[in-house]
């Protein structure tokens, strides 16, 4: 049975995720608290109520889910020990498994392989030697991240040719932090696939967007993708073996490279609403966030129909002045999250132009 209306949803994290999501739980009915130690965090402007406390504070983790029906969270890094003490009071959907298997990368490639889910080569770097020997089993191609709290490009470097001497203090200029080097994929291009999966293992997902990264930051995903029948069921098979290998419960967001030759390997998961769903408000009648409250309130899920073509476009740091020209334009859904200062990088907005549909 759903959640009555009137019912109260936690959400870990008070960004511009937490507050579409509060949003859409409001036009359902529902009452949110969100719980974020920043005290302007942009979900609470919005949201019923904000606990402003630690993700490490117990005694707050445990006062806010006893006041909740159902917690979910915003952000994948949202501390696993908090979501499991939150889950032995109240349901967190999805469940802390998720956030187990999306904050660690070698974590994340490994549950993937063993889903039978292809992820570019990779290998576990713990010192500078480790760099070396593989780059050099990498031909010099990789891409070297933290293995934690990455996002946006964060933590993030590329070698293209490298020799193995340029190797030296690497690993300490990442903070000698645990790390993975990717091997460098040549990709056609990028797409994601918003999943939904409910509580009685129902999936549905929105069509696959195609995805332009700048500097590790989405900058735009557009709608349909350029891409073939067989990469389209590729990818949502993928998306479906996750959500029912984690038995997860909510909407999902996977990133995938696609090869030339249609095949395509997994990048990312995030359980969580995802910036490459964004488009979904614009162009559906149930938006990423109308489905993940719905998912988790156990409200049936919502057909993914999509009514337009479309390209969701981010408004990054002083972008966001753009708002009131798109606001002259015809046929353009704009979303400012509310953030008073927009300092460079920093996601402010998002618009979404329409047009027709082609196919
Ligand atoms: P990530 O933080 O893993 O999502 O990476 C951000 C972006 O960096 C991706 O969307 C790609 O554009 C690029 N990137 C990440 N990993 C790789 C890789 N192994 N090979 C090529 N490009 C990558």
């Amino acid at each position: 049975m759903a959640l009555a209306s009137g019912s109260t949803i936690g959400i870990l994290g008070g960004g511009q995720l937490g507050r579409m999501l509060a949003m859409a739980a409001a036009k359902l009915g529902y009452r949110t608290i969100i719980f974020d130690p920043d005290a302007h965090a942009p979900a609470a402007q919005v949201a019923n109520e904000h606990v402003v406390a630690d993700y490490g504070d117990a005694a707050a983790l445990e006062a806010f889910a006893r006041r909740c029906d159902v917690v979910s969270y915003e952000f994948e890094n949202v501390p696993v020990e908090a979501a499991r003490t939150i889950d032995a009071i109240t349901t967190v959907s999805p469940g802390p498994q998720a956030l187990e298997a999306a904050q660690d990368r070698i974590v994340e490639k490994t549950f993937l392989n063993n889903a039978g889910i292809e992820t570019a080569p990779f290998r576990t770097v713990d010192s500078d030697d480790d760099l070396a020997r593989a780059l050099a089993e990498f031909d010099g191609n990789g891409v070297l991240k933290t293995r934690r709290m990455g996002y946006d490009g964060k933590g993030q470097r590329v070698f293209r040719g490298a020799l193995p001497s340029v190797t030296g203090g690497v690993f300490a200029s990442f903070g000698s932090t645990p790390l993975i080097l990717e091997g460098l994929v040549s990709f056609q291009r990028e797409v994601s696939v918003i999943g939904a999966r409910s509580a009685n293992g129902y999936v549905v997902s929105f069509e696959p967007a195609e995805n332009v990264h700048q500097d590790g930051i989405l900058r735009s995903s557009s709608v349909p993708a350029r891409i073939s029948k067989f990469t389209h069921d590729a990818v949502n098979d993928a998306v479906c073996a996750i959500l029912h290998g984690l038995n997860y419960v909510g909407v999902i967001g996977v990133e995938f490279f696609v090869l030339d030759d249609g095949k395509v390997l997994a990048n990312e998961i995030a359980p969580r609403v995802h910036n490459s769903g964004h488009w979904t408000e614009a162009a559906c009648a149930v938006s990423q966030f109308d489905q993940h409250i719905r998912a988790i309130t156990a409200l049936p899920l919502g057909e993914p129909f999509r009514h337009s073509d479309c390209e969701m476009e981010n408004l990054i740091g002083e972008d966001i002045n753009r708002i009131e020209a798109l606001c002259c334009e015809d046929g353009v859904v704009v979303h400012h999250y509310g953030k008073t200062e927009a300092r460079p990088g920093r996601k402010m907005g998002h618009f979404t132009r329409l047009s027709a549909r082609s196919s």
